[in-house]
């Protein structure tokens, strides 16, 4: 499982960041975006899903693996 942010569509709400900050940062103005390459290790998927879920601006999109 590989996510990211877009970071047009974000609005600082930092949600994601509360659920998971494993795989979240947030910079000074709120903005999110994921920690490293967006790979999620399997023992995160859970958390990833419920922060893709719960983001208010469907900001979060899980990507295919290349
Ligand atoms: S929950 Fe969504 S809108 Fe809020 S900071 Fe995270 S990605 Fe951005």
């Amino acid at each position: 499982m590989r996510i990211r942010v877009d970071p047009d569509r974000c609005q600082g709400h930092a949600r994601c960041y509360a659920l998971a900050p494993e795989l979240f940062d947030v910079d000074d103005y709120g903005q999110s975006s994921v920690i490293g390459d967006g790979v999620v290790p399997p023992e995160l998927e859970a958390k990833a899903t419920l922060a893709i879920a719960n983001c208010p601006e469907y900001a979060i999109e899980e990507r295919s693996e290349e």
